[in-house]
């Protein structure tokens, strides 16, 4: 699978690359303008990402500017249902509440920093990406 992270803090960029390179074939951008353009570009070579991690907090364009910019190119685009790319919010665990609310209709899970380990694998188990055995 493909995954792709886009997070501005180095230290945390690279730790989430480092767990999730477990899962998948993983590519980060440093911001939303990167992440949307990677986004669009993998889109157009035929070789979509099957997930995209999103911190909250990052220049240029934030993470929730870039979740409804991916969900509007995919209306656009005509992909629907389970064609849709998933979309993980990472987040400070304070925020948690306001962006379930905020976008509980756009993405498919949140994932609190500090970054736990079990919980990854559990989200991607939820996700339906690792077998829960
Ligand atoms: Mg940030």
């Amino acid at each position: 699978m493909r995954i792709l992270i886009a997070e501005d803090d180095y230290a945390s960029r690279r730790l989430l690359k480092k767990m999730m390179n477990q899962f998948g074939r993983c590519h980060t951008a440093v911001n939303g303008v990167e992440a949307l353009e990677e986004f669009r570009e993998a889109f157009q070579e035929n070789v979509p990402y099957d997930l995209v991690l999103v911190d909250i907090m990052m220049p240029e364009m934030d993470g929730q500017q870039l979740l409804k910019e991916i969900r509007e190119y995919e209306k656009k685009a005509g992909i629907k249902g389970l064609d849709t790319v998933k979309i993980v919010m990472v987040t400070a665990l304070r925020d948690v509440d306001n962006i379930k609310q905020a976008f509980l209709e756009q993405c498919e899970a949140y994932l609190p920093k500090p970054i736990e380990r079990t919980r990854v694998l559990e989200m991607m188990k939820d996700l339906g990406f690792v077998e829960d055995n």
